[in-house]
């Protein structure tokens, strides 16, 4: 039998997880900014994913910074972009 309080406080519990700082600015990327609670409910069959997180912080211009994370929500890599062209029709 699944414990469902257990369950249903775990997405809560790693909105709070700290992922990891962003080298380049230093923000704090906690679960919420890499929305753990839509990763646990997509049909992902394949772990490691690719989170993009584009966002600026501490007065350094906006940059992209990608994780690499895997079923324990956890970031075994990451990458860092200052050359982004977002297009939207
Ligand atoms: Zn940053």
């Amino acid at each position: 039998m699944v414990n469902n309080t257990i369950t249903q406080k775990l997405p809560e519990f790693l909105n709070r997880k700290l992922i990891r700082f962003c080298p380049t600015c230093l923000k704090p990327i906690y679960g919420a900014d890499i929305e753990v609670h839509r990763l646990i409910n997509s049909d992902v069959n394949r772990w490691q994913v690719n989170f993009v997180h584009y966002h600026t912080y501490n007065q350094f211009p906006k940059h992209v910074l990608i994780l690499y994370i895997d079923s324990d929500m956890s970031a075994r890599g990451q990458e860092v972009s200052d050359f982004i062209k977002l297009e939207e029709k």
